[in-house]
């Protein structure tokens, strides 16, 4: 039987999703004319929620409803509905900071886990545009962009602690989202576990490798314990390429429900991750040497781009923030030396997050390939043993990534890494194991 969280709690279907914005008057006049003249449809292509947009005369909105369960599985995952509070508490915290970068909510409904919004169009989802062959120049600043801003705004650096410790206190109500995350991508890959499931057959023993591999399960602790406790700033969660919409010269992020006060890294790394699964899987897509030469050229050129915009923009937020925090708190750094030691301590504190951002895109990279959430980029690749040899080229950066942190201390030197392992081999994991 269906868990419904309370009694006047409905499942939207399209028409109804219609007849909601029609029984309310602000929302309706967005769209303009009468029911009549518009028309719905149903766009949900994650794996949670159901999503409508609703178009009339006007304009048009978008109508989110979480439902009580994951809904391409119905009713057999229970998925606890007030994810749907907790997408809502995201948008509104990180809202005064990111203007434009994310879509304008219009409307949360507690009752009906409703969340209506600016529908973005013609706006596609960033990995659908990485998978057609297409750049969005825009995209990797504007996501470091809303990284720097939401990861400053929402830490130490910038708010008094009491600010900090009532958002941790609130996102830390997240429960079943956070275990999601804590199965799915840093425990699950390790074990044999039915949820797991390897694309091929092929990278079996690529599997059990990581399951033997006793350094690298001690490393992974190392970074899940990271996640459950460094509390560092409000993350989004899931920042990955499909939790991104574009245009050419617009990018919006959405889909903040796995929200929680965690490691800074944790989203640039998840972003980073979607980028290098998208380089690898490429030369397995079938295009001409030339172009899938020239697309990872791009995409590695898109990391860089990222992580660097990212660094500059979160030094210089904090540079010019002139308020009081807990962090560095202005009473210590009032002298020419002082501000000399402040400025250092930035620089070093962004190592940390680079640190961290390698740290959890091999781990995000890893669970993207042996665990439960597989990624389009790899299953559009139709030859089994095609697609084995690019997913092995993946696995094997991740790990030796995750065994060797110590030499990516600057990006450059994890874009070099790209090619070493792009020939690995699926059916031998250990001759890439110390590369
Ligand atoms: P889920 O949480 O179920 O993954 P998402 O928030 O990712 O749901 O939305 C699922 C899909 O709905 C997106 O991939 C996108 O195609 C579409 N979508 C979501 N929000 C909007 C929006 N504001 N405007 C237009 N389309 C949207
Ligand atoms: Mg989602």
């Amino acid at each position: 039987m269906l868990h419904t969280p309370n009694h006047d709690y409905r499942i939207l279907d399209a028409q109804g999703a219609a007849g909601y914005l029609a029984a309310h008057p602000a929302l309706a006049a967005h769209l303009g004319g009468t029911p009549e003249d518009w028309t719905c449809r149903d766009v949900a292509d994650g794996n949670l929620n159901s999503v409508f947009l609703i178009d009339g005369p006007q304009g048009g909105l978008c109508v989110k409803q979480a439902l009580p369960y994951v809904r391409v599985f119905g009713e057999g995952w229970p998925m606890d509905i007030n994810r749907a509070r907790f997408e809502h508490a995201y948008a509104s915290r990180v809202a005064p900071h990111v203007g434009t970068l994310a879509p304008r909510i219009h409307h949360f409904d507690e009752t009906q886990f409703i969340t209506v919004m600016e529908k973005l169009e013609p706006h596609i989802i960033l990995r659908s545009a990485l998978l057609a062959g297409q750049r969005l120049p825009r995209a990797a600043t504007d996501v470091a962009e809303y990284v720097a801003r939401t990861a400053f705004h929402t830490s130490n650096l910038a708010v008094p602690f009491e600010r900090k410790l009532t958002d941790t206190g609130v996102f830390s109500g997240n429960i079943a989202l956070q275990r999601i995350t804590v199965d799915l991508v840093f425990t699950d890959p390790y074990i044999e576990n039915p949820r797991n499931r390897a694309l091929s057959p092929h990278l079996n023993l690529w599997a059990a490798s990581l399951r033997e591999d006793s350094a690298l399960k001690a490393d992974v602790a190392r970074h899940r314990l990271s996640y459950l406790c460094k509390a560092q700033s409000l993350l989004h969660g899931d920042l990955h390429t499909g939790s991104v919409m574009a245009t050419l010269d617009d990018t919006r992020i959405i889909d903040g429900e796995f929200a929680l006060v965690g490691p800074t890294g944790f989203d640039t790394g998840t972003f980073i991750a979607h980028y290098v699964v998208a380089w690898f899987a490429r030369s397995a897509q079938g295009g001409s040497p030339q172009d899938t030469a020239s697309f990872r050229a791009a995409l590695a050129d898109d990391i860089l781009t990222f992580w660097n915009v990212f660094a500059t923009r979160f030094i210089h937020i904090w540079q010019e923030w002139d308020v009081e925090n807990d962090g560095t708190p202005r009473s210590h750094f009032t002298s020419d030396t002082d501000r000399q030691a402040l400025d250092a301590f930035r620089r070093s504190h962004v190592d940390d997050i680079l640190v961290d951002t390698v740290a959890f895109m091999g781990v995000e990279i890893i669970r993207r390939i042996i665990g439960f959430a597989q990624l389009a980029d790899f299953h559009m690749i139709s030859d089994e043993a095609v697609r084995a040899k690019a997913m092995a080229g993946a696995l094997s950066f991740a790990r030796s990534v995750l065994l060797h942190l110590e030499r990516f201390g600057d990006i450059r030197a994890l874009l070099d890494a790209l090619t070493e392992h792009d020939g690995a081999h699926p059916d031998d994991p250990q001759t890439t194991r110390s590369v």
